[in-house]
């Protein structure tokens, strides 16, 4: 980070509006392209600070983000654990309702 490319990251565009801001701003930056990796995000080096930056455009509920790289891997990885906890919150609520319900029905019958 420096004043060659930006003062901080982006960790989530709250509109498109911001993110079309952003990605106006963009060209203006002295940064190079990275060859693309095979995650879907777009990498760009700042030849000042030697920074490399992630940006993942927003699509649909995805709010994107653009971010050092170190940054940007702990974000998206805080991002699916949490994906995984809510996922598990649900099965074991289901799980909790199924073993509720087949203790009821055993109780009746
Ligand atoms: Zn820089």
């Amino acid at each position: 980070m420096c004043p060659d490319c930006f003062p901080a990251g982006v960790s989530g565009f709250p509109s498109w509006w911001e993110y079309e801001a952003f990605a106006q701003q963009l060209p203006r930056k002295p940064l190079t392209l990275l060859p693309a990796a095979s995650d879907p995000v777009v990498r760009y080096a700042c030849p000042t600070c030697r920074e490399v930056w992630v940006l993942s455009e927003p699509e649909g509920a995805w709010r994107g983000y653009f971010l050092p790289e170190p940054a940007a891997a702990v974000y998206t990885q805080r991002l699916m654990m949490g994906d995984k906890a809510r996922r598990l919150g649900c099965f074991g609520l289901l799980l909790a309702a199924a073993l509720y319900a087949g203790w009821r029905w055993l109780c009746v019958a």
